[in-house]
């Protein structure tokens, strides 16, 4: 029997439960060695009577003292178990003749369950039991027992005894520790070996809660190993994108700066900063792998288009893919406002678009007559051909999946060579996490709003107080001349009704406001309406538009002043302050009421607090990841990258600056232990990075 060998070379692993032990992600031998307990149960020792305390699981050994078959609203038997310093009540539902004849009195007994307050004294209902003998003393487990997660038709026994087999190679050191004597002695942590017996199987008097959750050296030295498994299969994938050749994008420069002398505004020396980045990257013979980090208005697109227009220059075709319809035609038209003055043309790839100028379109893009091409995920079916693509930027990055990312290069591959990648995210993403999330992007960040802009002032209203702010809607759009957003959010899935509330609200803000002229925006209007309607909007001849979440991302109305979001308790901190960017974008100060529904929850409750307090995305972030974790922050959850098994973004994220630095020394000195390691904690879920 070997580690790599499959599940099946096990004793009493056939097809079946091979196929079970699938399901919990085992599939080799080795599997089992990190499969690890999430609780314990304690059967190592007897515990007194009357020292058990209700919610605990114990051992207890006495005698009975009294039994009874009570016939009440269920007949149950009961035995009342006394050791001296206190007494028991055992309760059994189900009992048949022989353990009614069992359970007599002047019997002694061991029990383990869980203890619980009676209605006269403590009681186990249904505990496991045997009789024992008064003299000769019954053997106590030597280790805490393993309670492992497991799937339907899995015994907790059954899965026991296969880990236990693979315990055994532990202890004969048929278990290799990737981690060099050196390291481990330097870090000061446990081997693997003893790190993994101490998981599975515990001294008696282990503090459990930090086995399983704290900073004992065992899980710490685990989850490090993990962290460090996901950062080096990170640091493997970047490595390998460098050996790609990438066209080098260096023109003079001469279409780029037609495109900033065009602007009606100065960059901001964090925008001009970030494109010196990004121009070397381009220069490189290798693919640029590039995350422009910056909060919503902080001017993210004009350094993307000051980007597309170096590549076309050099004689490259750049394409720019977003995650939403509305966000897709934003950049459509924002692009094609800078460049076709340069004349270039562009390409105009969506879901919903027709036929014929979807063959119109990819025909452009085909024969390199358009420079451009902008769209969703259209961008990536199989029809869609470029002649020369050189640059490929990807807007709120962590939508995508890093699958998706990859296939979009692999389009442009063409002899060996890729397209140069830029990503770019609102969601700022604190750094330590980036350090593990995205140790295959170089990262830069746009920590700078342009100037004038004035922070949105925000408030929490409960929906008691709706006709209030109905009132506020009307003096900003009349007494101010300003234009405002109603948000409708529903925490359905459903489409279908998010559309009808929106539809329900609009109705009734016509009547409570018959004076204001308001449009509706959502996500099943035909894409023309929508369009229309948004340039009402962006023009002045509306002055209200009540939408649903699709206005989250890529609206830009410097005259829009004030947002109203309604169930602002029902969504995430991310998604609330993509929205509240869609005010504060012009000179006038401006103001966010998130409208809630009572009661609050004390998550629901902190997320309103937090935008109350902070404009700053980045802060944002930080107590996003505190509240939700990483794995919904990055939106990971669905692209398949990490998780994580043992280690906890969060609670270990003072491990992180160990995992980056153990990474460099492992790649400098034991190079071999790299892919074995990441084969350990990844197995084929590293398989993305083949390209
Ligand atoms: P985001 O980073 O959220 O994508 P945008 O690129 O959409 O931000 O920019 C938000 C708005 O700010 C746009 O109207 C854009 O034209 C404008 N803008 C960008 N850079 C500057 C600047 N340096 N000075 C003034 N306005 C700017
Ligand atoms: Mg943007």
């Amino acid at each position: 029997m070997t580690l790599s060998a499959p599940l099946t070379t096990l004793k009493g692993v056939g097809p079946r439960v091979a196929e079970r032990l699938e399901k919990l992600g085992l599939r080799r031998v080795e599997d089992l060695l990190f499969h690890l307990p999430y609780r314990y149960q304690d059967r190592t020792r007897v515990v007194p009577i009357g020292a058990l305390r209700p919610g605990e699981e114990a051992v207890v050994e006495g005698e009975i003292q009294a039994d009874d078959i009570k016939f009440g609203k269920r007949r149950s038997l009961l035995c009342r178990l006394g050791d001296g310093s206190g007494s028991l009540l055992l309760r059994f539902f189900h009992f048949n003749a022989s353990q009614r004849a069992a359970l007599a009195r002047g019997k002694r007994l061991r029990c383990y369950g869980e203890v619980r307050r009676g209605p006269a004294m403590l009681e186990m209902v249904h505990p496991e039991y045997h009789l024992i003998d008064a003299e000769a003393q019954a053997p106590m487990e030597a280790h805490l027992t393993p309670i492992y997660p497991t799937t339907e038709g899995m015994a907790q026994k059954s899965l026991r005894q296969l880990i236990e087999q693979a315990l055994q190679l532990l202890r004969q050191g048929r278990v290799a520790d990737h981690l060099p004597p050196e390291l481990l002695e330097e870090y000061h942590l446990p081997s693997l070996r003893h790190a993994l017996l101490e998981m599975h199987q515990p001294a008696p008097h282990t503090p459990v809660a930090e086995l399983l959750e704290g900073e004992h050296p065992a899980r710490q030295r685990l989850a490090l190993e993990e962290l460090l498994a996901q950062h080096l299969s990170l640091r493997q994938l970047r490595h390998k994108v460098q050996q790609y050749s990438a066209p080098p994008l260096a023109p003079p420069g001469h279409l780029r700066q037609r495109l900033i002398d065009a602007l009606p505004f100065a960059l901001t020396g964090a925008q001009t900063r970030v494109m010196q980045e990004i121009d070397a990257d381009l220069a490189r013979p290798h693919p640029m792998q590039r995350l422009v980090q910056g909060d919503v208005g902080s001017g993210k697109t004009v350094v993307a288009a000051a980007a597309a227009a170096q590549a076309i220059e050099a004689g490259y075709q750049v394409a720019v893919m977003a995650p939403t319809e509305l966000l897709a035609e934003q950049h459509r038209r924002n692009f094609t406002a800078w460049l076709e003055p340069l004349g270039l043309t562009s390409a105009w790839l969506s879901g919903k678009s027709g036929a014929k100028q979807r063959r119109e379109n990819l025909a452009l893009l085909a024969e390199g007559k358009a420079a451009l091409a902008v769209g969703t995920h259209a961008l990536f079916q199989d029809e869609v051909m470029f002649d020369r693509l050189g640059l490929v930027i990807v807007d709120e990055q962590h939508r995508f999946g890093v699958h998706q990312r990859l296939a979009l290069r692999e389009k442009g591959s063409r002899n060996g060579s890729v397209p140069h990648q830029l990503i770019m995210t609102a969601t700022p993403i604190p750094r330590t996490l980036a350090m593990t999330a995205y140790a295959d992007l170089d990262s830069s960040v746009i920590d700078e709003l342009p100037p004038g802009r004035t922070p949105v002032e925000t408030v929490a209203i409960c929906d008691e107080r709706r006709d209030e702010v109905v009132a506020r809607v009307h003096r900003a759009c009349v007494g101010e001349r300003r234009q405002a957003y109603w948000v409708c959010t529903l925490i359905e899935e459903s489409e279908a009704l998010q559309c009808q509330a929106a539809e329900d609200t609009a109705a009734l803000l016509t009547e409570a406001l018959p004076e204001l002229r308001i449009g509706l925006v959502h996500g099943r209007m035909k894409a023309a309406e929508k369009a229309r309607v948004m340039a009402g909007f962006k023009a002045g001849e509306l002055q209200l538009l009540v939408a649903t979440t699709v206005i989250e991302v890529g609206v830009d109305v410097p005259n829009a002043s004030l947002m109203i979001i309604e169930n602002a308790e029902r969504l995430g901190l991310a998604q609330l302050h993509q929205l509240r960017g869609r005010v504060g974008r012009g000179s006038v100060s401006s103001s966010c009421v998130l409208m809630y529904h009572k009661p609050l929850s004390q998550q629901g409750r902190a997320r309103l607090a937090a935008l109350r307090e902070t404009n700053d995305g980045f802060e944002i972030a930080r107590r996003d990841l505190a509240l939700r974790g990483p794995g919904e922050l990055l939106g990971t959850r669905q692209s398949g990258m990490l998780r994580l098994r043992v280690a906890d973004l969060e609670r270990d994220r003072d491990l992180l600056p160990d995992v980056a630095r153990l990474a460099t020394a492992l790649l400098q000195r034991w190079p071999q232990h790299v892919a074995p390691l990441i084969q350990r904690w990844l197995g084929d879920r590293q398989r993305y990075g083949d390209v």
